[in-house]
C-alpha cells in the first residue's frame, strides 16, 4: 500500500508536496504538507525570517529577486490616470 500525500490546502492528488511545521511562539506545532503553489506564502515568511535572522537588509537579500506581487492602489492608478492626461 501505497501513502500519498496531498497537500492540505488544495488537496490535489499527484503533486509533489513539501512538509512545513508551523508554530506561534508558546504555541503547539501544526505540520502541513503543502504544494509549491500554497506553500509560496510561507516560503515568503521564510525569507523575512532569514532576513530576520540574520539581520540582512530586506533590500540586500531579495537584490535580483523581482517582487512577486506589486500591489497597486486606487490611488496610485487614479494618479497615473492624471498624469497620462485625458484618455
Ligand atoms: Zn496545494
Amino acid at each position: 500500500m501505497t501513502t500519498i500525500t496531498v497537500c492540505n490546502v488544495c488537496k490535489t492528488p499527484g503533486v509533489s508536496t513539501r512538509r512545513y511545521t508551523v508554530q506561534r511562539a508558546g504555541e503547539r506545532a501544526r505540520k502541513l504538507d503543502l504544494c509549491e503553489t500554497d506553500a509560496a506564502p510561507l516560503e515568503d515568511v521564510l525569507t523575512y525570517a532569514d532576513e530576520a535572522d540574520t539581520g540582512a537588509s530586506a533590500k540586500k537579500a531579495t537584490a535580483g529577486r523581482p517582487r512577486k506581487r506589486r500591489v497597486t492602489t486606487l490611488e496610485e492608478i487614479e494618479q497615473m490616470k492624471a498624469k497620462g492626461g485625458s484618455a
